[in-house]
């Protein structure tokens, strides 16, 4: 039944051609398969019985219909109505948000469209289960299936980075990103011992141990003590002579690589330097560039790093979730397979999201293909003609280009910012993010805009594609300047009351854009349910 009324929606926003590939309910039903469907979905309730009889014949839900039972036993009839019945508020809503992802240009780097069949695994029974512990040795029994399953997402992550399970193990259960990092300082470090990562304003994590002047933002650096490194402001580039004397005074226990708006790769080997000279761990959080890891399209931080974390859903293409690798070997006398296994369960998480490990498992499987290694390679290719567009219309990129999914827009020679094009932009459906420049003073009001490859990629833009974002972007930073000179007030709010406001004299300019990018973005198909 959920299969049919996807297949209303996709059918009503979406290329036909596209629909008749990836609709399975429509395999295997004969003639006259689609009649099927309809009449089923309009069954009111799904019976018990009729969810028993798919389980028992092993066919697709959808192209079964199993009599009701003559005796029924006391509180056995229940009725499980679909989503569409049962809630049409969240139904709606949900149509409205897939509607929004289809039509309009999605650039955040942190971003992609997961698949139909990781979205299987995710709307599943695997959300059913408890099953705290790792496999084999869980706390509750019926973990049988839960144990294959979790078995088989591990072998997966390590043979999507080809790695060598004899000196690396990997924890699958980390709920997303931060929980993942959380684990890891809580597995290795003491309340208090000191961290260095990248600077949230140059490019690093929250979780990475943010805080300003004023307040210890993140928890990270609230429990420990943490000290950014930070870009060097005329390259773009990490500052590694800086972090290599501040680490060598500061004598951190953890040295995080990794970042969330950096265009440019890591010196591995020069991080383990540093890291060996002052005694550190060094870990890598690749969750942006985990997709471009597994794909060996850009460095490899297995060969330098003691753990690595990631999260699943960014350039990997998974379902939301996280993942923590770690060596086998003792590093710093400290046996990281138990001691990250415990962080996970029993010291930060209960039950792992099964639903979750069983779409990363699908995930994962995908990674070893020739297609994904193919779309990694376009997603740089497509990052680097979207700078070159950008370049040759006069932009300034942080770093000057880019060597893996996003690029950084420094506004800031315009004499515009990210927050207001960023608006703008939202208003003609181009979706992405401010984002702060080194050398920025306001964190409110961030110098830059950031723009990501992978999920435009994964509806299969090429280069022509993204130049044409790059011009559509363009199209809207002068839309942008023009609205500008014309407010009365400098602050950000009066810039945006005067936008939304029915009196905007540049709303046809707007709007026109908005068209425009609508009809280039619906020509390509939005995977998944
Ligand atoms: C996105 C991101 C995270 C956190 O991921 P969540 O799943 O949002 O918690 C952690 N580290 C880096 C570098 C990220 O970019």
């Amino acid at each position: 039944m959920q299969a049919c009324s996807g297949f209303a929606v996709m059918g009503s926003i979406q290329q036909p051609v596209w629909t008749k590939e990836s609709v399975f309910p429509l395999k295997g039903l004969g003639v006259g398969g689609c009649s099927n469907l309809v009449k089923f979905s309009s069954v009111k309730p799904c019976r018990s019985s009729q969810l028993e009889g798919n389980l028992v014949s092993g066919r697709p839900p959808t192209s079964v219909f199993v009599p009701e039972p003559k005796t029924e036993g006391a509180g056995s009839s229940f009725v499980d109505y679909n989503l569409s019945e049962s809630d049409p508020e969240v139904r709606t809503i949900i149509d409205k948000e897939k509607n929004r992802q289809f039509r309009s240009l999605e650039l955040i780097a942190s971003e992609n469209f997961t698949s139909r069949a990781v979205m299987e695994a995710v709307g599943s029974c695997l959300t059913n289960k408890y099953s705290e512990g790792l496999p084999g040795k869980r706390y509750y029994g019926g973990n049988e299936f839960i144990d294959e399953l979790e078995v088989l997402c591990q072998k997966r992550a390590l043979a999507a980075f080809s790695l060598d399970a004899k000196k690396w193990g990997v924890n699958v259960q980390p709920l997303s990103g931060s929980p993942a990092n959380f684990e890891v300082y809580t597995a290795i470090l003491n309340p208090h011992d000191r961290i260095m990562g990248l600077d949230l304003p140059h490019g690093g994590h929250l979780s990475h141990g943010f805080m300003t002047p004023k307040r210890r933002v993140s928890g990270t650096s609230i429990y420990f003590e943490s000290m950014p490194y930070r870009l060097d402001e005329s390259t773009g580039l990490v500052d590694y002579d800086m972090l290599e004397k501040t680490a060598t005074l500061f004598r951190p226990k953890l040295i995080i690589a990794g970042a969330s708006a950096y265009p440019r790769d890591f010196d591995y080997p020069r991080m383990r330097k540093i890291a060996d000279a002052v005694g550190a761990f060094l870990m890598m959080d690749m969750a942006h560039i985990s997709g471009l890891v597994s794909a060996a399209v850009v460095a490899n931080p297995f060969d330098y790093c003691d753990i690595v974390t990631t999260t699943t859903h960014k350039s990997l293409r998974g379902p939301r979730g996280g993942m923590i690798f770690f060596r086998k070997d003792p590093v710093l006398g400290v046996d990281l397979e138990s001691a990250i296994n415990n962080a996970v369960f029993p010291g930060l998480q209960g039950g792992p999201h099964n639903h979750t490990i069983g779409g990363l498992a699908v995930c994962l499987k995908n990674a070893k293909s020739p297609e994904f290694k193919a779309y990694q390679n376009k997603v740089v290719s497509n990052c680097r003609a979207l700078a070159s567009r950008l370049m040759e219309l006069g932009y300034k990129l942080v770093s000057g280009g880019s060597d893996n999914h996003l690029v950084l827009v420094d506004l800031r020679p315009l004499g515009i910012d990210g927050a207001r094009v960023e608006k703008i932009l939202d208003m003609a459906s181009i979706t992405l993010n401010k984002n702060s420049v080194p050398g920025d003073k306001s964190a409110l009001v961030p110098g830059g805009i950031r723009i990501g490859s992978p999920a435009m990629t994964t509806r299969g833009f090429g280069e022509d594609e993204f130049v044409s974002i790059a011009n559509f972007i363009h199209e809207g930073v002068q839309i942008t300047l023009e609205a500008k000179k014309s407010v009365s007030g400098s602050k950000i709010q009066d810039f945006m009351k005067f936008v939304t406001s029915p009196d905007f004299p540049l709303i046809d300019r707007v709007l026109d854009l908005q068209r425009r990018v609508e009809a280039f973005t619906t020509r390509f198909p939005l995977p998944g349910l």
